[in-house]
């Protein structure tokens, strides 16, 4: 990418958690506070990159959004461009900058400009030895410090699900989760200062006994004071826990919690093949609010195609009248997207189970929203698109 109009006057920002540059109208370079990209709004499109150095991009045309992985060339390319930016911000956007903070400009441009494409590249590297894959997070927990406890799923057997299938569950140890809690902190740098919250991953880790939770919690609660923890939990995991364990939880840094609840139709959840019920959903969600938690219900929309939509509405509906949510708790609604290859797509196929078409799941969308603003006024409803997830 060649260099670009600079005739417009630069605009920079020095924000608490994010180094904004910006050398023309339509470019806009984010760095976090380490100095690596961390979004480029350039030529229309936005660009990410995840903590492991991947580049995503993404585009809105006519409302539909598209979102894609940047090829390794075009990555290099495109850090390329960033360096350059940082180097013309060094020369020319001085003036952009008040007096009074020229030297904390002049700081950031400087851990900026060791940020190669190479080194950014390279970051890759670290970030496998810190992690495996982050498969997925609530979307509220994107910009959190993700702390992997456990890896994988303890289920792992519902139809529709990838995110683990490579990976067996298995607990890390207490020392080794320590480690692993200090890789995190050099890896994220300064920019672990600007993060709000630890989500310990994956995804059920808070299935296990309070007493290995406890020094986890401790553990990560030492290197990221003052952070509150969340995590995922399935219905029939966390329902074995007792109420007095969800409270202790709580006491030690638990604030939230996010249930893959999917739906409140019975057969369909037999369907996809994952344990529980509408009874256990409500039970449990019940006994986290008693225990002072927030809670995340995530349902899916247009799960199941047109021989489940309307029992998955009716039911979804039913049993979010039931949950005592409030100002706190989110009704997350998650488009369905078949991961090709899973039982899901296969038995799908076999069964001739038809999908919604795009405007009947914008309808049982908008059906499922209507329905958790009716039965959970207090809650928040939002968008879970799962294709979205970068971290
Ligand atoms: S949906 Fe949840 S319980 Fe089911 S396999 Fe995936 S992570 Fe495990």
């Amino acid at each position: 990418m060649g260099p670009r109009d600079v005739s417009r006057a630069w605009h920079v920002a020095l924000q608490p958690g994010a180094t904004v540059l910006s050398p023309a109208r339509d470019e806009v370079l984010s760095l976090d506070l380490e100095g690596r990209p961390r979004t480029h709004f350039v030529r229309g499109h936005t660009y990410k990159r995840s903590l492991a150095s991947e580049l995503f991009g993404r585009r809105t045309v006519a409302g539909v959004r598209r979102r894609w992985r940047v090829p390794e060339a075009e990555a290099t390319g495109l850090f390329a461009r960033a360096a350059e930016v940082v180097a013309a911000a060094s020369a020319e956007a001085d003036a952009a900058v008040p007096a009074t903070r020229r030297r904390e400009f002049v700081a950031r441009l400087e851990r900026a400009r060791s940020w190669t494409p190479d080194r950014l590249r390279a970051e890759r590297g670290r970030f496998l030895a810190t992690y495996a894959p982050i498969a997925i997070l609530p979307p509220d927990q994107y910009g959190a410090v993700v702390l992997q406890a456990s890896f994988g799923c303890s289920w792992n057997r519902c139809t529709f699900c990838s995110f683990y299938q490579d990976r067996d569950f298995e607990v890390r140890p207490a020392a080794a989760f320590e480690a692993h809690v200090a890789a995190v902190r050099d890896l994220l740098g300064r920019d672990a200062d600007t993060r709000r919250g630890i989500f310990l991953a994956d995804g059920n880790a808070l299935v296990l006994a309070n007493a290995r939770l406890r020094p986890i919690f401790e553990a990560a609660r030492a290197a990221f004071p003052d952070q509150p923890l969340a995590g995922f939990v399935d219905v029939f995991s966390g329902e074995r826990k007792p109420a007095s364990d969800w409270r202790e939880l709580r006491e030690l840094g638990l604030a939230r919690v996010a249930i893959g609840v999917e739906t409140g139709h019975d057969p369909l959840l037999a369907y996809l093949n994952k344990p529980g019920g509408a009874d256990e959903a409500a039970t449990f969600i019940a006994q986290l609010k008693g225990a002072g938690l927030a809670v995340q219900v995530i349902l899916m929309a247009g799960v199941g195609g047109q021989r489940f939509a309307a029992g998955h509405l009716r039911d979804s509906a039913r049993l979010l009248a039931r949950l005592p949510l409030d100002t706190r708790d989110v009704v997350y609604l998650s488009p369905f997207v078949v991961q090709p290859g899973s039982a899901y797509a296969a038995r799908a196929e076999a069964e001739g189970l038809a999908p919604l078409s795009p405007a009947e799941l914008s309808a049982q969308l908008a059906d499922l929203r209507a329905a958790a603003r009716a039965s959970a006024p207090a809650a928040r409803v939002a968008l879970y698109p799962i294709d979205e997830f970068v971290y």
